[in-house]
């Protein structure tokens, strides 16, 4: 497998950008490199490249059927339900990549009459190529779009969801250097070659004591990740449901407790990159630490649902039986029906390392799908 560079892809205009910024500057922190590959206001992957779909970088849950949006749909209106059908509410979707999620979500809703009247769909985006194409998706629907969490609108409940999102959020990575002690992972130029390479800021961290126990003894060369904006997320939404009701679900890849090693990840045109060589032009994404999001909301005051699979998750929500309508509407699309069902659902695929996570307020109903 060439990197991209090699296979004869268009230069990164990222990676002179940072190659001149570390030079002038020294090293930055793998979590300031990951925020401008993805993000960089000119040359950040979100910002410039049209990432995702069959002929993007990579396939999301959405992209693969349109059951996912539908029932996810159904989870919304479900739980509207479940706290006495407010009159009016916001459907949130946060990172909602070409909108494939939303307007499937919403044409589920519409089985609700009451519940399409009372929603309004609210769309958080940070990359304005991804909100021109999110637009086109929602023509008529009487969308809203933020680039921020912080302008959702606060006067009525929240049905919130976020697949695929959380991973695109910056980690910071610490290493544990010959010395034993715990070092801040960075991204500096190697003195011969000039090319970016990973390194260790010399400072030594008081880490061990913010480490749970059974990663303090791991060996020298062992990484740990830890994400503040993904912890900020858990704050910032457990600290709307609170004030305005309702719930949220997160869906992404992850692991449920903390554990050693690095899952920073590039992936470039369905295939895996360097992500030294790739800045801007890769999807770059880490795994979803699912147990310190759970802690953070909870300490915010939420209560938190899971995580459970996302195949014991879309089961609940009836995949089986809406695959097997779709199928009975469609029989020359049977066989697609039943491969998507399986990327979604079967424990080697998607099943089970993509997790759902809930958060609700404190004495709200539970959630579907989490039983
Ligand atoms: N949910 C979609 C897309 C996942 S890709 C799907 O399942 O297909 C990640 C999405 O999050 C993209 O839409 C990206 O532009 C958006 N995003 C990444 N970082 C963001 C941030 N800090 N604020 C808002 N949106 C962000």
């Amino acid at each position: 497998m060439g990197t991209p560079a090699e296979s004869g892809v268009k230069a990164a205009p990222l990676l002179d950008i940072l190659r001149r910024r570390i030079a002038a500057e020294g090293p930055i922190t793998v979590t300031a490199f990951m925020a401008d590959c993805l993000l960089h206001p000119e040359h950040g992957y979100y910002r410039s490249q049209s990432a995702i779909g069959l002929h993007g970088d990579f396939i999301t849950a959405p992209e693969i059927s349109q059951m996912f949006g539908e029932l996810l749909g159904l989870w919304a209106a479900d739980y509207w339900q479940r706290i006495g059908e407010p009159e009016k509410c916001y459907l949130v979707e946060l990172g909602p990549g070409r909108g494939t999620l939303m307007r499937d979500a919403l044409r589920a809703a519409r089985a609700l009459p009451a519940f399409r009247r009372a929603l309004i769909p609210v769309l958080v985006e940070a990359s304005v190529r991804l909100r021109d194409q999110q637009q086109a998706a929602l023509t008529g629907e009487g969308a809203i779009w933020h680039e921020q969490i912080a302008a959702i609108p606060k006067d009525a409940p929240l049905l919130l969801i976020a697949n695929e999102f959380l991973d695109a959020l910056p980690v910071r990575q610490f290493q544990r250097g010959d010395d034993h002690a715990w070092h801040e992972r960075c991204v500096g130029l190697d003195e011969a070659s000039g090319e970016l390479r990973f390194m260790l800021d010399p400072r030594a961290l008081p880490f061990d004591e913010l480490l749970p126990q059974v990663l303090r003894d791991s060996p020298p060369g062992s990484i740990v990740e830890s994400s503040p904006p993904v912890r900020a997320v858990a704050v910032e939404i457990s600290a709307r449901l609170k004030a305005q009701g309702g719930a949220a679900v997160f869906i992404d890849y992850g692991y449920a407790s903390a554990g050693i090693g690095e899952t920073l990840q590039a992936v470039y045109r369905h295939t895996y990159a360097d992500p030294l060589q790739t800045p801007g032009l890769a999807d770059l994404t880490a795994h979803v630490d699912f147990g310190s999001f759970a802690l953070a909301a909870k300490r915010a005051g939420a209560a938190v649902h899971g995580p459970v699979g996302q195949g014991a998750f879309l089961d609940q929500l009836g995949i089986q039986a809406r695959a097997a309508k779709l199928k009975r509407d469609n029989l020359a699309q049977a066989g697609d029906v039943d491969q998507a069902l399986r990327r979604l659902t079967a424990p080697e695929a998607m099943g089970t390392l993509f997790k759902a996570l809930a958060l609700t307020a404190p004495e709200s109903p539970q959630p579907a799908g989490f039983a």
